[in-house]
């Protein structure tokens, strides 16, 4: 199986199929590859020619307490169901090879990484937008596919991108769900059958706050209010937030207008598991 383990091998490979004309997409990932991830690899292959995909569960996007040790590793396994869907080549490298004793280069956002999940998570976009620059120029991608599912993380890329003048185009793949609406996720394997029974909750609220949205509301408080109370009839559930925001800059203003596009944005706790979700919704020019 075609498995890189250091920066200089990718850089070469990627540097030969560009050089034979070859369009390049790269799928960043942490392993524990389940439908979600197999369905941005699709994307990658059919939008060019030789498609990276890397599987590094990134040490500096999680704090001390969190679940670094315990995530979902099988690497094999993983390789497997990548170049099954359409990968070309995995890179795998080892902390020892991203963060080699002495690195100390870490890479600021700004404001769009400071809301929401960095509020609560201060150190996670750090985290996630140094390893996807370190990995954006070994691969040297022409295009990178993310998943709405982690939808600001697809806004600080964006940044990112656009701030470092990478260059590179950036696809965004839709959420794929479990039958009860539970966005999938590497760390939904560690819900128990009852847990995640009760995780439906979650695409539920998601899906009263738009219902609202649809039929008029356009006041925060209240489209907040309504997932907030949907998510309390689960009484496992802690949230860390249930909100919504304009979808391209994460503002937050008391009224929304007719024709702007926004997210709701939730992010709960299940027993041990966190789960995040999120949906986009118009507002209508009318209510009806
Ligand atoms: P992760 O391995 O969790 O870092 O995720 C790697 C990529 O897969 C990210 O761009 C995620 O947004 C995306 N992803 C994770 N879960 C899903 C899902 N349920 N549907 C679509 N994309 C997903």
């Amino acid at each position: 199986m075609k498995i890189i383990k250091n920066v200089l091998d990718i850089k070469r490979i990627s540097q030969e199929r560009r050089a034979e004309g070859k369009k390049i997409a790269f799928v960043p990932t942490m392993g524990g590859l389940h439908l979600g991830h197999l369905s941005l690899i699709k994307m990658a292959r059919e939008n060019a020619d030789f498609v990276i995909v890397s599987i590094f569960v990134n040490p500096t996007q999680f704090a001390p307490f969190e679940d670094f040790d315990t995530y979902p590793r099988n690497l094999e396994a993983d390789s497997e169901m990548a170049i099954s869907s359409g990968a070309s080549v995995i890179y795998a490298p080892s902390v020892k090879e991203m963060y080699p004793i002495g690195y100390s280069t870490y890479i600021s956002v700004g404001r769009i990484a400071e809301l929401f999940e960095g509020e609560i998570r201060p150190h996670f976009f750090g985290g996630v937008a140094s390893i996807c620059t370190k990995l954006f120029i070994a691969t040297r991608p022409d295009i990178v596919i993310f998943g709405q599912k982690d939808f600001q993380q697809t806004l600080v890329i964006k940044r990112l991108i656009t701030d470092l003048n990478l260059g590179i185009e950036l696809l965004i793949a839709p959420t794929k769900r479990e039958a009860n609406g539970l966005a999938m996720s590497s760390r939904n394997r560690q819900l128990s059958s009852e847990e995640k029974e009760e995780s439906s909750i979650v695409f539920l609220a998601l899906e009263e706050a738009k219902r609202s949205i649809q039929m008029g509301e356009r006041r925060r408080k209240i489209i907040n209010a309504i997932m907030h109370k949907t998510l309390r009839e689960q009484s496992n559930i802690r949230i860390d937030y249930a909100s919504s925001a304009l979808s391209d800059t994460l503002e937050t203003p008391e009224e929304f207008l007719a024709g702007e596009e926004i997210v709701l944005l939730i992010a709960v706790h299940l027993g041990k598991i966190r789960l995040i979700d999120n949906a986009l919704v118009s507002i209508p020019y009318q209510g009806f």
